[in-house]
């Protein structure tokens, strides 16, 4: 059975529209039938105060019948592949790839918290699932545009 997962995509170096575009391509593996949706992709401000590069961010949503934790170090693959060196929090990245969700599911685990932490306070985040799913549900119930500000729309610049 399958489970449609949608997943964030961010980097901050290395030629970062390329690293995602990369990235993609790696999903595609991860996907039944190869199909996969990806939102355009936005330039962001990075979160925190180490001073670094611009973001450019995305989401890929897609049918996959991998479980979740293998479905994540699936993703920790992709990232190294593409020379991910874990160092500063919050830190430049040439490749960050993040469950935002698993169709429904609530998972608390020490290495996978689905939904994604930090998702409803991001714009980079919330605006792209928009672009794909404008009538998306969160687990919690709330509609997924009732998120998203003003502000939050004034943050991204699409590419
Ligand atoms: P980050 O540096 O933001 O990519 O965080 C990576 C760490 O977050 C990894 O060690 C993961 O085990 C953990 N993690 C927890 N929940 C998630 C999730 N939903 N998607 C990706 N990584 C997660």
């Amino acid at each position: 059975m399958s489970t449609m997962a949608y997943v964030a995509l961010g980097a901050n170096l290395n030629e970062p529209v390329q690293q995602i575009q990369h990235a993609v391509l790696a999903l595609k593996s991860l996907a039944i039938d190869s199909i996969i949706t990806v939102s355009p992709l936005y330039r962001s401000v990075p979160m925190g105060d180490v001073e670094q590069p611009d973001f450019v961010n995305g989401v890929a949503q897609f049918n996959t019948d991998l479980e979740p934790l293998a479905l994540l170090n699936a993703l920790q693959e992709i990232e190294n592949a593409q020379g991910r060196v874990r160092e500063v929090r919050w830190g430049p990245r040439t490749l960050d790839l993040d469950i935002l969700l698993y169709e429904q599911q609530v998972i608390e685990e020490p290495r996978l918290t689905i939904p994604h932490y930090g998702m409803k306070q991001r714009s980079f985040v919330l605006i792209p699932l928009a672009d794909i799913n404008p009538q998306l549900i969160l687990p919690c119930k709330t509609e997924l545009k009732s998120l998203i500000t003003r502000e939050m729309r004034a943050e991204l610049i699409q590419i």
